[in-house]
Formats: C-alpha cells, sequence, structure tokens
C-alpha cells in the first residue's frame, strides 16, 4: 500500500500516555492504517525519578531520559512513523493538522483520528523545556543539584508530592541543611476522604489523598528537623516579583500571606501544573474544564461537537483519577482497544478506573517515605516497607519506563 493511501492516526506526545497506548495498538492496526507518533522533545523523561535527579549528583546520567527515535520505538520495517516535530494546530473540519516542519513535504498533515497525549506543562527542572536538548536538560538538573548543595536554607513552595519528594531527598542527601516547606493545606499533599462518585467530565477534580499517608511523612520530614508551613503561601520573591526556582543569591526574608517569614537563600517552586491543552482550546474552548483538562467520556472521545475521531487520555485529560503516570499507562491499552474495536465497527467497553490506581507511594529520600494501596472492597491499607523500597530504588523505570521501548535499538538501563 502507497504511504498516500495509508489513514493516519495521529498521537500527539511519546511519554507515558502517547507511547503506551501505541504499543498497544501498533500490532492490532489493520494494514489499512499507520501511526505517526509525534514528539517536539527529542527525549522524554521518566518523570518520578527527576525528584532525585534534581538534587543527587549523577542521577541525570542514569538513563531516565530516553531519546524518541523511529529505532526506540517501532521494530525494523515497521510501517508506523515516529517524528520529532512539534504540532501547533488541529483543523477538524478538513482532519488535518499543522506542524512546525514538514514531514512527507508538506506542514499540512491529514489523519483518520488524532489522539491528544500532550501531557502537563510544569517549571523547569520538573519537566523539560519544550523543543529543549538531552543535553540543556542534563545541565538544568546539574545547576539545580549544585545550587541545592550550596544553599544554606531551602524554602519549598507546595507541599504536594512533588515538593514533600525533594524535600526527603534534600534531607537524606545533606543531613541538617535546613528546608521549610510552605502548604496551602491543614496537611501535606491533598489530604481528604475518597467520595465514591466520579466526577463530571467537564469538571475534573483530582481525588483526595488518604489522611494516614500524609501523617506519615509529616512524621518523617519532622524528625529530620523541616518546618512545615500549613494554611499559608508565599506572597512574593525577595524583590516582590514573582517567585521562580533557583537561589537568592543570600538569605533573605520572604513575607507569607499570614504575616510571618521564611528565611532562605533558595527557593524550589512545586506548584502551578498546567495542562498542555490549547490546541483543543483554540478550536473549542467549551471541551476544556476550568481546570484546563481537556473533558473526555469514559471512552476518551473529547467533549466538543468540532471534534470528530479524537480523542485525549494521560496528565491532559479530564479522566478521573490522580494524574499520575501509573495511570496515564494504564490508560494508553484501554484507548487502544477502543480504537481498535472502532476502526472495526464494533461497540468497545468504556474505560474505569482501576481501584488499584488510588495506591501511592511518596519517596523521602534513599531510605524513608510512606505508601498505601488501595484494594478493590477494602479501600486504602497501608503499603509494606518492601514496596516502598521497589519504588525507592529505580522509582520503578524498569516496570513503567525501560519496558516501553520495544523498538530495533534497545534502551540501555544502567540503575
Ligand atoms: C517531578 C515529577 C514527579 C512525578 N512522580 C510521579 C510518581 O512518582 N508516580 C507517578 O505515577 N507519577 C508521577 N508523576 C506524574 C507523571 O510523570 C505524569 O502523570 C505522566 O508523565 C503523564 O504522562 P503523559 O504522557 O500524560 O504526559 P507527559 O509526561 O507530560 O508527556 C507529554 C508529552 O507530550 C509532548 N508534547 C506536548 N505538546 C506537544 C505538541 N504540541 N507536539 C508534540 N509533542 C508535544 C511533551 O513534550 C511530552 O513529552 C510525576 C511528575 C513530575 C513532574
Amino acid at each position: 500500500m502507497t504511504v498516500e493511501a495509508l489513514q493516519n492516526i495521529v498521537v500527539i506526545g511519546a511519554s507515558g500516555a502517547g507511547h503506551s497506548l501505541v504499543n498497544e495498538l501498533a500490532g492490532k492496526l489493520p494494514e489499512t492504517h499507520r501511526i505517526l507518533l509525534i514528539e517536539r522533545n527529542e527525549f522524554v523523561v521518566h518523570m518520578p525519578t527527576i525528584v532525585r535527579a534534581a538534587v543527587v549528583p549523577g542521577w541525570e546520567d542514569k538513563n531516565l531520559l530516553a531519546r524518541i527515535t523511529q529505532d526506540t520505538i517501532f521494530p525494523a520495517g515497521s510501517r508506523h512513523r515516529v517524528l520529532t516535530n512539534t504540532v501547533t494546530a488541529l483543523s477538524p473540519s478538513s482532519r488535518t493538522l499543522t506542524l512546525a516542519h514538514p514531514f512527507e513535504g508538506s506542514t499540512e498533515l491529514s489523519y483518520d483520528r488524532v489522539v491528544v497525549a500532550t501531557g502537563a506543562a510544569q517549571a523547569l527542572p520538573m519537566r523539560p523545556a519544550p523543543g529543549s536538548s538531552l543535553d540543556e536538560y542534563k545541565a538544568v538538573l546539574r545547576r539545580m543539584q549544585a545550587d541545592i548543595k550550596a544553599a544554606t536554607s531551602v524554602l519549598i513552595v507546595g507541599g504536594g508530592t512533588v515538593g514533600v519528594e525533594v524535600a526527603g531527598e534534600i534531607t537524606a542527601a545533606y543531613p541538617g541543611k535546613k528546608v521549610t516547606i510552605v502548604h496551602g493545606e491543614p496537611a501535606l499533599l491533598h489530604a481528604g476522604e475518597r467520595r465514591k462518585e466520579q466526577p463530571d467530565p467537564k469538571e475534573y477534580v483530582a481525588p483526595p489523598t488518604a489522611p494516614r499517608l500524609s501523617a506519615s511523612l509529616e512524621d518523617q520530614l519532622k524528625k529530620r528537623g523541616v518546618e512545615l508551613v500549613y494554611e499559608d503561601r508565599v506572597d512574593a520573591g525577595a524583590d516582590g516579583k514573582e517567585l521562580h526556582t533557583g537561589p537568592l543569591g543570600q538569605l533573605t526574608r520572604l513575607p507569607l500571606a499570614s504575616g510571618g517569614s521564611v528565611e532562605a537563600d533558595y527557593v524550589f517552586l512545586s506548584i502551578g501544573n498546567a495542562p498542555n491543552s490549547s490546541l483543543v482550546a483554540d478550536v473549542d474552548p467549551s471541551a476544556v474544564t476550568r481546570s484546563g483538562h481537556i473533558a473526555v467520556d469514559a471512552h476518551f472521545h473529547i467533549l466538543s461537537s468540532k471534534l470528530e475521531n479524537a480523542y485525549a487520555l494521560g496528565d491532559v485529560a479530564s479522566v478521573p483519577g490522580w494524574k499520575t503516570l501509573v495511570n496515564a499507562i494504564a490508560e494508553g491499552p484501554a484507548l487502544a482497544k477502543i480504537i481498535d474495536a472502532e476502526i472495526r465497527g464494533k461497540t468497545p467497553a468504556a474505560y474505569s478506573v482501576p481501584a488499584s490506581s488510588y495506591s501511592s507511594l511518596v519517596t523521602l529520600g534513599p531510605g524513608g517515605g510512606a505508601g498505601v494501596i488501595a484494594l478493590p472492597f477494602i479501600g486504602e491499607v497501608g503499603a509494606p516497607g518492601f514496596v516502598s523500597s521497589m519504588k525507592n530504588a529505580d522509582f520503578f523505570a524498569s516496570r513503567a519506563f525501560y519496558s516501553r521501548f520495544r523498538g530495533a535499538e534497545s534502551v540501555p538501563t544502567t540503575l
């Protein structure tokens, strides 16, 4: 079959969600269809490890960043393609999209189906900047490692999972270094009782985390001397301007909304995770929730009368549950089955979030952390120590990252 005759299933974003979808779909599709997997960066990151790679020298080189190429994703001779490119616009009326650089002679690409797996944006170093190279991103991580080593007092703004894990890494690598977390809520993470009903897809709400998890993490961090400031916020940076992650140059008193203050010479911002939903918002703003997620139904269809054969999953989508890698890589194979069934004219089963996806493990450096495992009908139970230590060893990179790369060229594991 000629390339022109093939129908394109375009997947935008090659991280946990997009890549796990492609792995499952590639072998199912009829010969009439091919996958075009489009990723704007030349590499992707196993994000859970970044909390350590940003603090502990050497972790940036542990191959937690892998190149996205034809050969790392697909076997030799595959008709499916990997494009290092950026999708800049969707034109649903003509079922085309626009690329930043030409592919097969054009920046206009036609699609039969399009999947938006564009994830979320967060300030450096937590996620690589759009278009950054592997070397540039490693340099960012090395800079943060050096700045944290040199700091005498670190202020972490935001006590969600990432802020807590970074505090754990710093106190493990540099015992005695002053660390303060300022968090807007009355306990670490987002503690509360989980409600049974699924949220309205047009109103994504992150489920609360288990209160026992917050209590255990608080206890461990306090024993390490971490100061915890709850129900407060840092008003502004040293010069009254917007706060940024990075060194302040000298010990500086930063004002809190409550009237108090925190003295620090390094600030780590762990707030402001924003879904990359602009491709859809530009076509139909009503298809995006107030939280910025693309509204989807239980078959991952984008809820828009303007977008047909269009799906979203992972961090960018309103699928219920936490926006985690665990969930992104569970959604990928589920959507592959749905697309395969729809192409073959069958009625696919709806996706429902598995109970296990409400399990949560939070590390505090190599020797600490806590977790809960969610069991059907029973609810959340404390995770045994060996499960927490499995995450601590390689952040589940062997199961959730390296194993995704099934192409002709293997991605070496160095952990
Ligand atoms: C520091 C940190 C620690 C974390 N720790 C954990 C953890 O311990 N456990 C856990 O389960 N989850 C964790 N998470 C969450 C997890 O990383 C995300 O939920 C997961 O990466 C979501 O996958 P995704 O594929 O939906 O999106 P992303 O990983 O954000 O990937 C989206 C991809 O789309 C690409 N893209 C975006 N726009 C375009 C475009 N227009 N054209 C082409 N490509 C585009 C991006 O470059 C990116 O590669 C952590 C996240 C962070 C930031």
